[in-house]
């Protein structure tokens, strides 16, 4: 007892020196409780119901004697803003998780999917690396931020928003459009990025600084109807199937940005001699290095093959009813994920000669669009400050990367604020096994979802505390 009660002595002395630094050890006790506590809130989107979580968010900031702002476009799916005040020199850090999650199918999880069940070092749930970790780790910034009266330079803005997960028109769309001025900021981070780890070593962090767009193309087969004792030419199945085939075989041409460049070149430095020149060949200008990198990245790394190239792959088919009726329709939906820049009218002429069928019809479809945006910078303060960071708490690369997929970031880049997709380490391993964001079952290591809160602060810090005067 007696050393216990020393070790703690010495612990707040040099708590006490240091003022900047927290109790760490009370502090991943704290983001346990809260982190499970959202874990266990249902917010599966649709139909949402961000609201537990936002009034828990509430509460517990103003218990600490933060203020907090709601702002609903539906009652039961409001977003959560709150502020600490800087000294106003310079403009606002924006931190921002969504509150909703994917559904989930709660046969497929081993522990159930809002338990928050906490076994192996891991804590499992829907939202634990997509987002409720951010989430979390915005709320102890705003939590550890007031009670250090830490003097800021800048305001920091915490907003957490409902509607990430596919009706952003409750979210991001509504803070963007109704309230900006609330959640205006020089910077802004979100989730979007991410430490890799290879067999439980770091190997990089990813940091997002630019995004594909979502589009969606629906394809129409029509032909005529009929008895299926009597098969005919016009199948509008048969022709769907071809054109289906036919974009499955397609790709759109190799196209690189500053962001994916800069993105390879580092990852060669770091990759064995293979990997790496693989890496170099796209940057560069041979065409056939080319051809043949990407060939490999096809089989062996499809997310690289998907990063250099606008995307498409047919998700949905829908066709027939029953078994001896020819339809006279049937339709496919292809996901298309556009490089930013990308021509949507000449994309979709190409894709019309690519199935080359008159048959069929190819529009765009109605999807939850994100707007295209700029790249944000890399050579930025906080682009800066991250990767400093990153090289303190990971001691790894940064990456600067293009997501494949689409946060709500690009809302808030469309209106010129620069914003880098942070988030914490998970392994490579994970995702396969089923573990991953959106799949069917969701886990976080708890000594990375620590490690992720120390980097955040450490990184909040840099770009928004009060400039020491020399
Ligand atoms: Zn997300």
């Amino acid at each position: 007892m007696r050393s216990v009660y020393l070790a703690f002595l010495l612990a707040s002395t040099a708590f006490a020196q240091q003022p900047n630094a927290p109790n760490w050890a009370q502090v991943e006790a704290e983001t346990m409780q809260h982190f499970q506590a959202l874990l266990r809130m249902d917010t599966s989107d649709p139909p949402g119901t961000e609201r537990e979580a936002a009034e828990y968010l509430k509460q517990v900031l103003e218990k600490e004697g933060i203020a907090v702002e709601m702002f609903a476009l539906e009652p039961h799916r409001p977003n959560l803003v709150a502020r600490l005040k800087g000294n106003g020199s310079r403009r606002p850090l924006l931190i921002m998780g969504h509150t909703d999650v994917v559904n989930v199918d709660p046969s497929k999880w081993t522990h159930p999917p809002f338990s928050a069940t906490r076994a192996g070092g891991y804590v499992y749930g829907r939202g634990a690396v997509d987002d409720k970790d951010n989430v979390v780790g915005g709320l102890m910034m705003m939590l550890l931020l007031k009670r250090m009266n830490v003097p800021l330079d800048r305001d920091v803005i915490f907003l957490a928003e409902a509607g990430e997960e596919g009706s952003t028109r409750v979210g991001i769309q509504l803070m963007a459009r109704e309230h900006y001025p609330k959640i205006d900021a020089e910077y802004c981070l979100a989730e979007g990025g991410s430490v890799t780890r290879v067999g439980g070593k770091v190997k990089y962090a990813s940091v997002q600084t630019l995004e594909k767009i979502p589009r969606a193309i629906e394809l129409t087969a029509r032909g005529p109807s009929g008895h299926g004792s009597v098969p005919l030419q016009g199948n509008a199945v048969v022709h769907l199937a071809t054109a289906v085939a036919k974009i499955g075989a397609w790709r759109a041409p190799v196209r690189l940005n500053d962001v994916t460049r800069a993105y390879f070149q580092r990852l060669a430095a770091i990759s064995t001699p293979a990997d790496s020149a693989r890496y170099l060949a796209v940057t560069g200008p041979e065409h056939r290095l080319v051809v043949a990198a990407d060939h490999y990245f096809q089989t062996n790394e499809p997310r690289h093959a998907a990063m250099i190239r606008t995307s498409v792959s047919p998700n949905i088919v829908q066709g027939g009813y029953r078994v001896n009726v020819i339809p006279s329709e049937a339709k496919a939906t292809l996901d298309v994920r556009m490089l930013p820049g990308e021509d949507t009218a000449a994309f979709i002429t190409t894709i019309r000669n690519v199935i080359g069928d008159t048959a069929i019809t190819v529009a765009y479809a109605a999807r939850d669009v994100r707007p295209t945006t700029a790249i944000a910078p890399l050579g930025s303060e906080a682009f800066r400050a991250v990767e400093s960071a990153v090289t303190r708490h990971y001691q790894t690369v940064t990456l600067p990367t293009m997501s494949t997929g689409a946060t709500d970031m690009a809302y808030l880049r469309a209106k010129g604020m620069q914003c880098y997709g942070i988030g914490p380490a998970t392994d490579v391993e994970d995702g396969p096994k089923g573990f991953g964001a959106h799949s069917d079952q969701e886990r976080i290591l708890e000594t990375e979802l620590h490690r992720f809160v120390r980097f955040q602060w450490d990184v909040v810090n840099q770009i928004a505390g009060a400039r020491r005067v020399p």
